[in-house]
């Protein structure tokens, strides 16, 4: 095995498509050095090299060290340079770099090979001796925190009570002695700390932070955004080992960050920021507020800090030829990484952008315009999920707007919420059912679970490419950042702006696309999709082979639904129209009547509504199909609780409260979801089925009057295992419908089919695919039940099955394919073999889920159904699927 993979001066031994052997970071400087870029040579430690780590108790192969000497042996050469040489001394970069880009997560150190000795031979050699002292002490620095564990706070206050007692305010401001004194306290802190000094051999150095790279894998903050971003641990990250190159030697040099198109709205013009005189991390940290690298920007931001493009036009010249071309290479838009050392280029990364939504549309659609990508490459280029997005509300433009202050519009949409200084206290408010606004000065990957809770994230420094901004946008979340005009006081939890105080608890209003933060919760407009959605929808619908339905069951829903796509309605859960108003109350009087006479004085009581209902969501289907579940009532969801709610239906019924409260009781069960609910209600009760299927009836008769289209309902039967509970319930519906049409004359054609949600429902399927045209896989249940696990209880403890690795995804959340999933591979199969036109479809969560939208494709179902507004999501994940 080849552990070590080598890159720079024209040439390399890796490629692009080696990024799961040499992580993104790895594979994109290979390929940006053998396309000829001027990248800084050095070498890849292989993401096998982590994998064998973690395997063997955290050691290595025994080659490694021959190899990692030789690679470095070779940088050397190219640079001139030696590793640990009291003249000529190369200094390096070690980076993490997995096969996912995990931004922030994992640790870097710079300027590594500075020690006493090497530092005063930079000294000499860059004739800048406040450079020297000031590198090595970053070094020494970011080693201890990040190698060493000595917390940078430690170092921090050092340098603060420096420039207090010498009445400093910036860093730039301190002098070359300054620093080496500066250097020996940090030095006795280490030695202080850990009770030995400070590491001077290269070699010790170059090791020690490849193991805190290789280590950093399995902290809990990168084992959280695994969790987050679904990535598996398996795939570990590689180590990339690179001569620095300095953007802070002077006014002449410089380091940024640049987008080859905008990544929140993808207009296609490069876009950037940089600082003059700083190092990488500068820009990334938030700390100094970067300048924009065009002019075009710089203008169209009305700042007066000179653009790149102003500063050094040959430099940016350079840079706007490699963004194009890079671009073309990798036909995608592409996020880089610069540094510009005494007027020379280096280049220091490239990987494709990451973009909210209404960007990632934008840019594909621009693309095939261009004619760099085909209509089935753009289709991929739009995560389903990311769609997400774009059907986030905005601020009513026609609202009050009382502006505290204005930030950067870091990530679309608009927020509001009560202020929160911390993201313990976010997640804590979530949990409480609130709606937060995370304030920081600036975010670190120590927030991302308080991002997550938050509705929105506020930050009063860092740029649009601050760990805030960036993480916003990934998570589709707003995010206003760098708003200067906050004073952030968290020990007395308040904000000062412009004259005004704010303290936790209080409403605030940010909108992501102005930067605009607001006092209070103000109007805001449900948002309205753009001509590039339309365009490369239509591209997936034309991919796609399944059909897409939504589980609706309003009016609204509906509507919302045909709006988004929707190919009609796969699941219409008729319980759930009777948790509004005084239905309850009718449904109540049937669940608790003694007798059938009872149930059907209750049961006339709600065919009107039902049938008004029917009519409506037939209407708005205009011929669609249309799925009507008979009724599903897990009992404990409908019976009374309080005794307001028992003497309400005492009432109505004319019943004695207290009988009735002792029929309540009688009838609340051990376990509701496995209990008298689903087709076993109809079974007991033939009269509910008659009711329901006489409803759909004349309502299908109306709407074809109503609308000209003809209504084909499809009624279905929830929660069967045997064939014998569908004959019963069938023989019901057939009898309603013959007298249905007797009674109007109308012809009325229709389908009976079931719900597949119970494992021997799949194992049967042969035999109830004969009385049932249609099967609709009820996967919340069949999930339920196939695991054994209540799907009302299942987060209390799924989140430690996920954290301990038992279980990668939550399987509520994304189709279980192997257990879950071959139950309906069973299903499908057996469905077929009796009926071989038999519609196949689903219509549990997870028909909205992009992954279980791929299995559904597997295994060759005809549509998926889910809620109205992930219609957009299926379509997309639909025809990703297919093509
Ligand atoms: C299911 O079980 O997957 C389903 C769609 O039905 P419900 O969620 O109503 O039980
Ligand atoms: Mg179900």
């Amino acid at each position: 095995t080849k552990w070590v993979y080598g890159f720079g001066n024209g040439s390399a031994e890796g490629a692009a498509d080696m990024r799961n052997l040499l992580g993104g970071k790895g594979a994109n400087l290979a390929e940006m050095s053998s396309l000829g870029l001027p990248v800084p040579p050095g070498f890849t430690i292989t993401t096998e090299v982590c994998t064998y780590y973690y395997d063997n108790e955290k050691s290595y192969p025994p080659a490694l060290a021959d190899e990692v000497a030789a690679a470095m042996d070779k940088v050397g050469e190219t640079t001139g340079r030696k590793f640990g040489d009291p003249d000529r001394p190369l200094l390096v970069s070690v980076r993490s770099g997995a096969r996912a880009s995990m931004p922030g997560m994992m640790d870097t150190v710079l300027n590594l090979g500075l020690s006493d000795g090497t530092v005063e031979a930079i000294a000499r050699e860059s004739g800048d001796a406040r450079f020297a002292y000031d590198s090595y002490r970053r070094f020494i620095q970011m080693y201890s925190d990040v190698v060493l564990g000595v917390d940078n706070h430690e170092f921090e206050d050092i340098l603060e009570e420096y420039k207090e007692r010498n009445d400093l305010t910036l860093d730039t401001e301190i002098t070359a002695e300054a620093w080496q004194g500066i250097i020996e306290k940090f030095k006795a802190l280490v030695e202080a700390e850990l009770g030995k000094p400070f590491p001077q051999d290269p070699q010790e150095q170059l090791w020690g932070a490849i193991g805190a790279v290789f280590s950093s894998w399995m902290t809990p903050r990168a084992v959280t955004y695994r969790r987050l971003h679904d990535l598996p641990a398996s795939w570990g990250t590689a180590v990339n080992v690179q001569a620095m190159v300095f953007g802070n030697m002077g006014e002449n040099s410089a380091t940024g960050v640049a987008f080859t198109r905008n990544p929140s709205t993808g207009e296609n013009s490069l876009y950037g920021e940089f600082l003059v005189n700083a190092q990488g991390e500068d820009v990334v940290a938030g700390i100094r507020t970067p300048q924009d690298i065009t002019e075009k920007a710089r203008v169209e931001a009305g700042s007066s800090n000179p653009s790149l493009e102003a500063l050094m036009p040959e430099a940016f010249a350079e840079f706007r030829s490699y963004c194009t071309r890079l671009e073309r290479h990798y036909k995608d838009m592409q996020d880089l990484e610069f540094t510009i050392e005494q007027g020379k280029l280096w280049m220091l990364q490239t990987r494709a952008g990451k973009r909210t939504a209404k960007a990632a549309l934008k840019i594909a659609v621009d693309m095939v315009a261009e004619g760099m990508l085909e209509e089935e490459e753009a289709v991929f280029r739009v995560e389903p999920g990311a769609l997400d997005q774009l059907l986030h509300p905005t601020i009513d433009p026609k609202a009050e707007r009382d502006i505290l202050s204005t930030g950067l519009p870091a990530s679309p949409g608009a927020a509001s919420g009560a202020i929160v200084f911390t993201s313990d206290a976010a997640e804590q408010a979530k949990g409480d059912g609130r709606k937060v606004i995370l304030v920081r000065v600036e975010t670190s990957p120590e927030d991302i679970h308080g991002m997550h809770a938050a509705e929105g994230i506020l930050t009063s420094r860092g740029g649009m490419t601050s760990h805030a901004a960036v993480v916003a946008r990934g998570m589709g979340k707003p995010c206003v950042a760098g708003a200067g005009g906050l004073r952030i006081d968290y020990r007395n939890q308040v904000i000062n702006v412009g004259g005004r105080q704010l303290k936790e608890g209080d409403i605030i209003t940010i909108d992501g696309a102005t930067g605009q933060i607001l006092a209070g919760e103000v109007a805001m407009l449900q948002p309205t999709l753009s001509g590039d959605f339309g365009t490369l929808m239509g591209w997936a619908d034309r991919g796609r082979r399944m059909t897409v339905r939504t589980n609706a069951e309003t009016p609204q829903d509906a509507k919302v639904a045909r709006e988004f796509g929707a190919e009609g309605i796969g699941l219409c859960r008729t319980e759930h129209m009777f948790f509004e108003g005084d239905r309850i109350l009718a449904v109540r009087e049937m669940i608790l009547a003694e007798t059938e006479e009872g149930r059907r004085a209750a049961l006339a009581k709600l065919l009107p509504m039902q049938r008004q209902d029917f009519t409506d969501l037939f209407e708005i289907m205009h011929g669609l199909p249309v799925t009507i579940r008979l009724l599903d009532p897990p009992l404990h969801e409908f019976l009374p609780k309080t005794d307001e709610e028992l003497k309400d239906v005492a009432t109505a019924m004319g019943a004695d409260p207290e009988l009735l409260r002792d029929r309540a009781l009688s009838l609340e069960e051990f376990n509701p979801m496995l209990g008298h609910r689903g087709c076993r209600l109809l079974v007991s009760y033939p009269e509910i089925a008659e009711m329901q299927a006489r409803a759909i009836f004349e309502a299908a008769v109306a709407a074809a009057k109503a609308t000209g289209a003809p209504v084909v309902p499809e009624i279905m039967v929830p929660l069967v295992g045997l064939k014998g509970e569908l004959d019963l319930v069938r023989s019901s519906i057939e009898a309603m419908a013959k007298a249905v049409i007797e009674e109007t004359g109308a012809e009325l054609t229709y389908q009976v089919g079931t719900m597949v949600e119970l494992p021997r429902a799949a194992l049967k399927a042969a035999e109830i695919a004969e009385s049932a045209e249609f099967f609709s896989f009820g996967t919340n249940d069949l999930t339920q039940t196939t695991f054994g696990i209540s799907r009302d209880d299942a987060a209390s403890f799924l989140g430690t099955y996920q954290t301990k690795g038992i279980l990668e995804q939550d399987p509520f959340v994304s189709l279980d394919p192997e257990g879950v999933g071959e139950l309906i591979k069973i299903g499908v199969e057996r469905g077929r073999s009796t009926r071989p036109d038999i519609k196949l479809g689903i219509c549990g969560e997870h028909g909205g889920d992009p992954s279980s939208i791929t299995f559904c494709e597997s295994v060759d179902l005809d549509y998926v159904s889910c809620s109205p507004y992930r219609v957009p999501i299926a379509r997309l994940a639909a025809a990703q699927a297919a093509l």
